[in-house]
């Protein structure tokens, strides 16, 4: 089964809404969509207007996302932001249990299955991050965990659902750090991962059609290699992500 290739850049807490809008404009005079490969961007909360504002006005094929949520759909969570909150304002993907919300806002597996959940409950498309510390790659325990954390992401989800959920394998200590796995060790993660949604949902289609993206330092100089392994299906990219002359190249390795 063939895949799109998705390439997601994850903003962080960078740039203003005017910045976003200007990164917009740049990516719009690069890519004007592809049927292999599907970008999408993810800005901070106060960005996501003004962005949804442009990729309107200028037609551009890129899809919008949020990088955090809350599960509950309305209600008294001061300073939280809902699914519902995120389809009114055009949203369609939500990145959920990136390795900065596990580690400074203590996310952990039962709360990022609760968004996963909720994500699906209101018709968005969950990007559903995993990753290793350095300390359990050296221990020898990477795939170990990594299971762990898809077993307990996907707790409860209907195979029905499984068509609109991503999955971005991101090893922590590749993450803003320049020291990207080789293609070789996020293949393996990567196969391993499909390996285990094959075995929850019981169905072989089910696996092959959903994307298993690499996260960790991806740059325009080794996106391609990533791209050419065949369980990679894209990239979730930070760094690189928040000017259009680092994103671009990424988006052309995936269009190469
Ligand atoms: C990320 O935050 O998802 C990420 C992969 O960051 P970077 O590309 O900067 O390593």
């Amino acid at each position: 089964m063939s895949r799109k290739l998705l390439v997601v850049g994850n903003w962080k807490m960078n740039l203003t809404a005017a910045q976003g809008v200007q990164l917009m404009q740049g990516l719009d005079d690069f890519f004007r969509g592809s049927d292999n490969v599907e970008v999408v961007v993810a800005p901070p909360f106060t960005a996501i207007h003004s962005v949804a504002t442009v990729i309107d006005f200028d037609k551009m094929r890129i899809g919008l996302g949020a990088q955090n949520m809350y599960w509950e759909d309305v209600g008294a969570y001061t300073g939280e932001i809902s699914p519902t909150m995120l389809k009114a304002a055009r949203v369609n993907y939500v990145i959920l249990g990136h390795s900065e919300r596990r580690e400074y806002f203590d996310e952990d597996d039962v709360v990022v299955s609760k968004k996963l959940r909720a994500a699906l409950k209101n018709d968005l498309l969950p990007i559903l991050c995993c990753g290793e510390s350095l300390e359990v790659r050296e221990d020898e325990e990477t795939l170990e965990y990594i299971e762990e954390q898809i077993r307990a992401g996907l707790k409860g989800v209907n195979v029905t659902d499984m068509s609109k959920v991503t999955i971005a394998y991101e090893p922590i200590w590749a993450i803003g750090t320049g020291k990207v796995a080789t293609p070789r060790m996020a293949e393996e993660v990567c196969a391993h991962i499909r390996h285990v949604i094959d075995d929850m949902f019981g169905l072989e289609s089910v696996a092959a059609q959903t994307r298993i993206l690499y996260g960790g330092s991806v740059k325009g100089d080794n996106a391609e290699l990533i791209f050419a392994e065949p369980n990679i299906d894209g990239a979730l990219v930070g760094g690189a992500a928040i000017s259009a002359d680092s994103f671009i190249p990424i988006i052309a390795a995936a269009m190469r």
